[in-house]
């Protein structure tokens, strides 16, 4: 009998990564191996982390904006950014993971009494782990309080649909614009990146915002920036908040400096000048406000996390009565 016969391989339906596993193998991501026929998590229910964060440091700026999320992480990630800002949980196997077991329902229990309005999966890449976050974001919905998914987005179209049908929030980063820049960095691509982009934007009552790390001389060109921006205002149109954010030297790419504050400028104006309405920097110190796109009234306050509500009734601009973007009712935090 041949060896392939003997030993079949099985594909992750996952991440566009297709890993061909024979069993005990692990996956590109260090989260999932082969056993019985099929690619699972590694540790289902272990995590790295687990801390009550205000929504802004995920960030979400207009998903219940001052609301804490209880933010959850596991290990391993399918990406392999040279600069990865989490290596330390991200570039770790499950199976070596210095973590801690737990259940879906001890993580709504530490959210409610937190006074959550949301959890978060984040700080390491949840698509590799969707079955633990999806079972649960079950007992969070059930609970009434949101889900929020801080990802990468490399997933497959068939993991998409089941994965963000239990999610009502995410912040995807789109960490360049090119293929070759993901082929790179990040060893991936970015054609499954836009399809989930626009695969959440049309999801109805889901809330998007997006994040990128802008990294000095790798991905902060004018001509790459401009060509991010025109494609997220004809694709997404402009009132999907973007967080342009501050790049520090980390895991194999220390010899690149941190960003300079300049190039936040430069970007912030660029994607302004693009038409896109709610442009945040993140990673640098000072005042974040939400103003009106209409009239400039401010709406939002921030200072460093501190978040306060003050030129808003419900979801409007109090001054002129603007609709403003986003989730801000009290109401219910799931599917608006
Ligand atoms: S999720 Fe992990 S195991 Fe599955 S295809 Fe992606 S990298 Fe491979």
């Amino acid at each position: 009998m041949s060896e392939s016969l003997a030993q079949p391989k099985v594909i992750c339906p996952i991440c566009p990564h297709a890993c061909s596993l024979l069993p005990g193998q692990t996956g590109i991501c260090g989260a999932r191996h082969a056993v019985d026929g099929k690619v699972v998590e590694t540790s289902h229910g272990l995590l790295s982390s687990i801390h009550v964060d205000p929504v802004e440091k995920k960030p979400l700026h207009h998903y219940y904006p001052g609301s804490g999320a209880l933010s959850i992480g596991a290990f391993g990630c399918n990406l392999k950014c040279r600069g990865c800002q989490n290596a330390s949980i991200s570039q770790v196997r499950a199976s070596d993971g210095d973590g801690f077991y737990i259940k879906p329902s001890e993580i709504v229990d530490i959210a409610i009494s937190h006074q959550c309005r949301s959890v978060a999966y984040t700080y390491n890449e949840p698509i590799i782990w969707s079955e633990f976050a999806v079972e649960t974001a079950h007992a969070v919905r059930e609970a009434g309080l949101g889900n929020i998914m801080v990802t990468a987005g490399y997933v497959t179209d068939k993991t998409r649909e089941w994965l963000f049908e239990s999610m009502d929030a995410a912040n995807v980063d789109l960490k360049g614009f090119s293929e070759e820049f993901y082929k790179t960095w990040a060893k991936a691509s970015l054609g499954p990146v836009l399809e989930t982009l626009e695969y959440l934007h049309q999801l109805p009552g889901f809330w998007l915002e997006i994040t990128t790390l802008l990294i000095p001389g790798i991905n902060d060109s004018n001509s790459m920036l401009e060509s991010e921006f025109a494609w997220i205002v004809e694709h997404l149109g402009v009132d999907v908040p973007l967080h342009l954010s501050a790049f520090f030297p980390a895991y194999k790419a220390t010899e690149i400096g941190s960003t300079p504050v300049e190039t936040l400028f430069r970007a912030q104006s660029l994607a302004e000048k693009a038409g896109i309405r709610y442009v945040y920097l993140g990673n640098v110190p000072g005042m974040v406000n939400t103003k009106c796109p209409a009239c400039g009234s401010v709406l939002i306050e921030r200072h460093g996390y501190h978040t306060r509500i003050c030129g808003m009734k419900d979801d409007k601009c109090a001054s002129c009565g603007h609709a403003i973007a986003g989730v801000f009712v009290t109401s219910s935090p799931g599917r608006h």
